[in-house]
């Protein structure tokens, strides 16, 4: 239970229901993160970025938009190996192996949530040595693969051993760990662990949502990581109630930049159960690209506003339709259609909030 300074005590035996009935992932906030919350409950009251990015709100059940599933990329329809969910692959060259369910903290705005809650409750959990047995067997069949991707949960969790036993038995592909540990939990980057991601030229891709993200200890130790010349990415989604704002947007791109972190994607939320919260409307979206775009020097604005459907990654160029409340995007001659949040749903967040710390 967490205390009702941080969620009044109704709200969150709502929500434990629906964890348990609608597998929405249970609260789970880092002692690190915690910190951070309170700082900024104490500053500006609940419902600020950091806040919203690991607490859920009212909204958060009661808003619905007309057209929303579980799982809008279709992870499950994309498993290569047949009864092994723990492997995804949509392009030729790269797959994504979910090593682990866990996470340092659940992210309420989690687009693997439906996914990842019911890898936590399932009892057929394979080990990661099976896993990898299972995944090296079919890259065995499959030499188009080049990279593999660890996700999760997140990677990270699995702490020393496990990940010098992954990164040795998949030697020979390109490695690229997508965590949020660094934000999370960032003393898991100790100097064992750098080494080893050094030691295997691993590219890490942090998930960092907000620049208040990134404070004293997680600047120096992404300066320690940077040190050891690891190769380090971001991606982020565009969360509303989060950094739905050009201004924050930009500040994190810039800290990035100093950080010598290259952010490769901004990515559209999907039009998952539970998230048209976290969804802006296509409108505000591409107003808030436009803004960065115009507003900033080519190193910030070249970070790519994309959104990940069932064809792949598309971006507002591959948009050949639209009508109403559906937008139709074109990849490889395939299309897919998008159905924009419901009007009267998005209703654009205060910069004075977002950036509270002014
Ligand atoms: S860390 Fe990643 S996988 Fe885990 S809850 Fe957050 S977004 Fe989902």
């Amino acid at each position: 239970m967490i205390c009702e300074e941080i969620i009044d005590k109704e709200l969150q035996e709502k929500y434990q229901k629906l964890v348990e009935t609608d597998n929405l992932l249970p609260i789970k906030i880092s002692k690190f993160y915690m910190k951070k919350l309170i700082e900024e409950i104490d500053m500006i009251g609940k419902g600020g970025p950091l806040y919203r990015s690991v607490v859920p709100v009212r909204d958060k059940i009661n808003i619905k938009t007309s057209v929303e599933t579980r799982d809008y990329v279709e992870e499950r329809k994309h498993n290569p190996i047949k009864n092994c969910d723990y492997v995804i692959q949509k392009y030729n060259d790269r797959l994504v192996f979910i090593i682990t369910d866990v996470c340092f903290s659940h992210c309420q705005y989690c687009f693997r949530t439906y996914n990842l809650s019911k890898f936590q409750k399932s009892n057929l959990k394979e080990t990661i040595e099976n896993k990898i047995y299972t995944l090296k067997k079919y890259l065995k069949s499959n030499k188009n693969i080049k990279e593999i991707i660890f996700s999760g949960g997140d990677p990270l969790s699995i702490g020393y051993d496990n990940m010098k036993y992954a990164l040795e038995k998949l030697n020979k592909w390109d490695i690229r760990v997508h965590t949020r540990a660094i934000v999370y939990d960032p003393l898991v980057f100790n100097k064992r662990m750098i080494k080893l991601l050094k030691k295997y030229n691993v590219r890490v891709v942090f998930h960092i949502n907000h620049p208040y993200e990134i404070d004293e200890l997680v600047e120096e130790k992404i300066k320690e990581i940077g040190k050891y010349g690891i190769r380090m990415y971001a991606q982020f989604p565009l969360l509303r109630g989060i950094n739905d704002h050009s201004q924050v947007l930009i500040k994190l791109l810039v800290k990035m930049d100093e950080l010598n972190i290259r952010p490769l994607s901004i990515f559209i939320p999907d039009p998952i159960s539970y998230g048209a919260v976290n969804r802006i409307s296509l409108s505000r979206i591409e107003k808030i690209m436009d803004e960065v775009n115009w507003n900033t020097p080519s190193w910030v604005n070249s970070t790519r506003f994309v959104m990940d459907t069932t064809i792949g990654k598309v971006r507002r160029e591959n948009i050949i339709k639209r009508q109403g409340k559906c937008i139709t995007f074109m990849r490889d001659g395939k299309t897919v259609n998008y159905y924009d949040l419901d009007d009267g749903i998005d209703i654009a967040s205060d910069v004075n909030i977002l950036l509270w710390k002014k």
